[in-house]
């Protein structure tokens, strides 16, 4: 990190169906007869990243690795870095810690068939590693994983939080030995706490996103963004008979997410998750160095 750090752009690799805002409207026995459209977005997706030169961590859904194995090894192939969001996209504090282990196992079966790579990195649907499925941190150690980007560090929301833990990329102890925790990035809009990505990313102008990932450049960390390929896909099929929050939440500004990102991405610098702390990693050294080569100046 020269001077501005390298942020962490990460997918959540789903398709527009399988969103826990969905859930009691589609079943997940409907899944395979719905029109998938995640390969041409997440291709959209792709292509987006190759013009503005950006790598990305993508978290991709096992159910979906099964049926487009192809897609997965072209993700793969661009450089971008593979890891697992499950397979269900079942919250994990609705399920127990067996179903989860199978859950994560079964995900990780899929991307390997798919692309020669077995994930080490996890992400759960909508963030749902809270106080209560702690827990889940362990098993994702016992199955080899190393990363984690599940725990959202903000109070009040209805579906995920964990209220009070750390916003910097951090270690994590489980029974099992350590997992390193990148936590997605809050901003503070006044006294509100606003989550950089996403919903809100569609819902805010660009220039408060910018603003606020700006604002956590300023303290030498960076930020954590996260979007989903049916976020660019403004002619999905509508899903009827959602809840009026459920239906704002996902349909509030499709049109210009795209672009959005697009002009995001040339404005900051983006990179996978492993290359964002990296390059922090760097960055503390060299302020490390540089503070002892002053202390022992002044010392001489
Ligand atoms: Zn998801």
């Amino acid at each position: 990190m020269t001077g501005r750090p390298l942020h962490a752009m990460t997918v959540d690799v789903e398709d527009y169906y399988q969103v826990s805002g969905m859930e009691d409207r589609v079943c997940r026995s409907d899944w395979d007869q719905l029109e998938s459209r995640v390969e041409r977005s997440t291709d959209r997706m792709l292509s987006l990243f190759d013009d503005v030169e950006v790598r990305g961590t993508f978290y991709i859904l096992g159910w979906v690795a099964e049926r487009f194995p192809r897609l997965v090894k072209r993700i793969a192939d661009a450089g971008h870095e593979i890891a697992s969001h499950g397979y269900w996209h079942r919250l994990v504090y609705e399920i127990t810690p067996d179903e989860f282990a199978k859950d994560i196992t079964d995900s990780c079966d899929a991307i390997y068939t798919a692309c020669g790579i077995r994930p080490t990195a996890y992400r759960a649907p909508s963030f749902s590693i809270i106080q209560e499925s702690l827990w889940a941190l362990d098993i994702l150690v016992e199955n080899g994983f190393t990363d984690d980007s599940s725990i959202f560090p903000i109070a009040g929301h209805d579906r995920y939080g964990v209220p009070g833990s750390r916003k910097d990329i951090h270690t994590r102890k489980t029974t099992h030995g350590p997992i390193r925790e990148y936590p997605p990035s809050i901003a503070r809009f006044g006294k509100a706490p606003v989550p950089v990505g996403g919903g809100y990313f569609r819902l805010l102008p660009l220039h408060l996103t910018v603003r606020a990932i700006q604002s956590i450049e300023k303290k030498h960390r960076p930020a954590m963004f996260y979007i989903h390929p049916w976020e660019i896909d403004p002619q999905q099929p509508r899903v009827k008979g959602l809840r009026r929050s459920a239906a704002f939440r996902h349909y509030i500004g499709l049109e210009r997410t795209e672009r959005k990102l697009r002009r995001m991405m040339n404005r900051l610098s983006f990179g996978t998750m492993t290359e964002s702390r990296k390059d922090a990693d760097r960055h503390q050294k060299k302020t490390a160095d540089k503070r002892s080569d002053l202390n022992a100046s002044i010392s001489r």
